[in-house]
């Protein structure tokens, strides 16, 4: 009997990653963010490294507004973990009540003071590798810290980041880790310490999620995204013409 020659295994195809603006208008997209907000920091408020590993921390599925309004007197009687050890689990907890799934982050501000206290002698440490072992501070957390206080060129990507780059075509990317991916290799060096900030504060009051004020954007002409808001001031103006014809 012949044997019936084995179909050859379908080649895999490989995955190609969707198109970015390319350098050109990546240049002139950071220089126009840049530009508008010359010097963005982030809108949490702490008084050292410490202090913002804890308010990035309890930021996650809470405003910046509500964690500030929890931390201000929080970090007055606990701003070095030796301090947050003091207060307790139930002392934090009381501070924060205000804030979402306060329960679980009381917890890990204390866990994480712990760590702090034990294995770095109460100083934060300064690599992601390091920071992600704390209990409660995730990829995320760990690249805000490490951009905001430290100075690294890392660029944590938020549910605003993550619009802003898929919305303008500049770093396109299913998921959160695939987007950092491409801002990773997209960014201009000049910028790579900004963009983060610049990419926040742009998608938290301009490219907004719901109806983005693209008539007020000054990426607008760059930014690839189909359904740009029209300007409701000159919609405004046509309708106040009147209806057309005699
Ligand atoms: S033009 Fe509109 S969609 Fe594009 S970045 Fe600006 S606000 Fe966002």
């Amino acid at each position: 009997m012949t044997k019936t020659p084995a179909k050859p295994a379908p080649k895999k195809r490989k995955k190609r990653a969707a198109p970015t603006l390319g350098p050109e208008k990546t240049a002139r997209l950071f220089a126009a963010l840049a530009e508008d907000r010359p010097a963005p920091k982030t809108e949490l408020e702490y008084h050292n490294p410490y202090t913002l590993v804890v308010a990035v921390a309890l930021s996650a599925q809470a405003t910046d507004v509500g964690v500030n309004k929890a931390t201000k007197k929080l970090f007055k009687v606990a701003d070095t973990p030796e301090k947050m050890l003091e207060l307790g689990e139930e002392g934090v907890a009381e501070h924060i009540k205000t804030i979402g799934l306060w329960r679980n982050k009381a917890k890990n501000v204390i866990a994480l003071s712990q760590l702090l206290v034990d294995e770095y002698g109460g100083k934060v440490p300064e690599t992601r590798e390091a920071l992600t072992k704390l209990p409660g501070v995730g990829r995320k957390t760990a690249n805000v810290v490490l951009n905001e206080a430290f100075g690294h060129e890392t660029i944590a990507v938020d549910t605003h980041i993550f619009r802003v780059s898929n919305r303008t075509g500049l770093a396109p990317g299913k998921t959160p880790d695939e987007v950092e991916a491409q801002l990773e290799r997209v960014t201009p060096d000049e910028f790579r310490k900004g963009a983060h900030h610049w990419l926040i504060l742009h998608g938290r009051y301009v490219c907004t999620a719901r109806k983005p004020k693209c008539w007020d954007c000054v990426i607008a002409d760059i930014c690839k995204f189909r359904d740009k808001t029209p300007d409701p001031a000159r919609k405004a103006k046509t309708s106040d013409l009147g209806p057309k014809g005699p």
